[in-house]
């Protein structure tokens, strides 16, 4: 819909904030209509190999209670999940190598007999990793590129490769994973011009999904110290995927909240169309601390799925029935 050029103006112009907005509402009701599809996550291990610099999950940070949930809890967490009417289970940890392909295939198999959509959102591994998975049963896979800058990237991610991570994302398409990424927004000398980048990513990969959140500093990371990200520039690099790619799914990320007591709210009515409310119990939901202050760490299942049906109604919309693939496929 805009060059890079237009991107960039927009981005930098906080004149065309509600212009922007209100332009992605209604491309967002226009393309994928008033439901709001609900996807219940299961954060099952903070255990992680890698470093990332922004992240509380980091391998090096000793000031966090590891866990790891078992296959039979993540079951207990999803058939709940399920009983409360979510269609979609999102599995989400740290790169916890003690889940390993056997291990990932039992669990996609066991809540797939609850008829619902399974999103896997587990890091980098290998094409005959994904292949089993998807073999398996798992429909969708996020897998967010974080930035586009690739020198930002090295910086973020030592030991890492941008390349392969292409590469995850490159195989999740072909192997037809309804596929997601996202970015961070406000990460240390992140450029506009690299976000505007990240959005022509996001519509070059045709990405299904497009999680974006800004970037909350933690306490126990090396970017303890910096500048956060800020909730208007992170909403308007959502809403101008909205605008680049309208028939997808947009979460309006937890991280959105953090920032602003109504922002997953606010992110609805600017281009998203799905939210992603815990569904594990109060003793791990603290735990799983990529970022601090993170919302609803004291809340159960039950409680949050109410809260947000009440918002979501309040709004205007209503919580989706089916399943929410992507429109049009
Ligand atoms: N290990 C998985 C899941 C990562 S957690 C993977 O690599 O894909 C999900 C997302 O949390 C990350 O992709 C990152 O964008 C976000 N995140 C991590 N640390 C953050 C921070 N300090 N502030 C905001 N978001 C953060």
């Amino acid at each position: 819909m805009f060059t890079r050029k237009e991107i960039i103006e927009i981005l930098k112009d906080s004149e065309k904030n509600e212009w922007l907005f209100n332009f992605a509402d209604k491309i967002r009701k226009e393309n994928v209509g008033d439901g709001v599809h609900l996807r219940g996550l299961i954060e099952f291990s903070n255990i992680c190999k890698r470093e990332c610099k922004y992240c509380g999950l980091r391998a090096p940070n000793k000031n966090i209670q590891r866990y790891r949930i078992l296959v039979d809890e993540i079951l207990e967490y999803a058939k709940n999940a399920v009983n409360l009417g979510y269609k979609t289970i999102v599995l989400q940890s740290g790169e916890d190598e003690y889940f390993d392909r056997k291990k990932i295939c039992e669990i996609i198999e066991k809540i797939k007999e609850l008829d619902v959509a399974l999103t896997l959102s587990i890091g980098e591994r290998s094409y005959d990793d994904y292949k089993a998975f998807k073999d398996s049963g798992a429909d969708r896979y996020l897998i967010r590129i974080e930035t586009t800058d690739k020198n930002l990237y090295k910086k973020m991610h030592p030991h890492m490769d941008y390349e392969n991570r292409i590469r995850c994302l490159k195989d999740l398409k072909k192997l037809g994973y309804e596929t997601g990424t996202g970015c961070l927004v406000g990460l240390p000398d992140q450029t506009i011009e690299s976000l505007a980048d990240d959005i022509l990513f996001f519509k070059e990969l045709d990405a299904d999904m497009v999680g974006v959140g800004p970037f909350i500093p933690h306490p126990d990371t090396p970017l303890r110290d910096e500048f956060g990200g800020n909730f208007d520039l992170a909403r308007k690099v959502m809403a101008l995927v909205r605008l680049e790619l309208s028939d997808i799914n947009i979460p309006a990320t937890t991280a959105m909240e953090t920032l602003n007591p109504n922002g997953r709210i606010l992110a609805l009515q600017s281009g998203a169309n799905v939210v992603m409310p815990n569904v594990t119990t109060t003793e791990y939901r603290a735990k799983y601390e990529i970022y601090p202050n993170k919302i609803c760490i004291n809340e159960n299942p039950n409680q949050c799925r109410g809260c947000i049906e009440g918002k979501i109604k309040a709004i205007g919309r209503f919580v989706s029935q089916d399943k929410g693939f992507r429109r049009g496929k």
